[in-house]
């Protein structure tokens, strides 16, 4: 199945200049996002994995019916002020400021196997912040995966030595 064919791309969102991937028709497609997940299944099923964590809110969609299919649990990565109890909290940067991103520090035992899934690596920002909150609550990152990487953004440099795997390359 080409995915590819499930993706909208629209020119100058959010912001003018940006050309932004839109992966809500291959979710809305039943097949499509059935056979996405497989894919993503099927590479973690290599990697023993504990638990998935993914960012808000596409890392939700994303990696929740990975999580299913694997029996093992879901962690969510959220902006500032939508856990509940207490958290651990990385900033990171952005083109323009700065960002943050938190988890629930119970949520990650130390030594549980983690991959990371998120839709889509641009700059590595998200998975970078991610990895970083997940290391320090002493999880270990065994990969990341996502629908679609932007190749030209160079997310791969900050994913050195952590294996991930992308279905669809722009
Ligand atoms: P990064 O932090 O790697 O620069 O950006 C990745 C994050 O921004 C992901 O969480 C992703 O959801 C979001 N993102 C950035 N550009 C796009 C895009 O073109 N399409 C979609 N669906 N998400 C994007």
């Amino acid at each position: 199945m080409d995915l590819k064919n499930y993706v909208t791309t629209i020119e100058n969102y959010p912001k003018e200049g940006i050309l932004f991937r839109d992966i809500t028709p291959l979710m809305a497609d039943g097949e499509a996002f059935r056979y996405a997940t497989q894919q993503i299944v099927d590479y973690a099923d290599e990697l023993d994995v504990d638990v998935i964590v993914g960012p808000e809110a596409r890392g939700f969609i994303v990696g929740c019916p990975v999580a299913y299919e694997l029996g093992i649990g879901f962690v969510p990565i959220r902006k500032p002020g939508k856990l509940p109890r207490e958290v651990a909290t990385v900033e990171y940067d952005l083109e323009y400021g700065t960002d943050t991103l938190t988890v629930h520090k119970d949520d990650i035992k130390p030594g549980q196997r983690v991959l990371i899934i998120d839709d889509l690596l641009a700059t590595g920002g998200t998975v970078k912040a991610t990895i970083d909150l997940v290391e320090k609550l002493g999880g270990v990152v065994v990969g990341c995966a996502f629908l679609i990487e932007l190749a030209d953004l160079d997310g791969k440099a900050k994913l050195e030595g952590y294996p991930y795997k992308t279905l669809m390359t722009y």
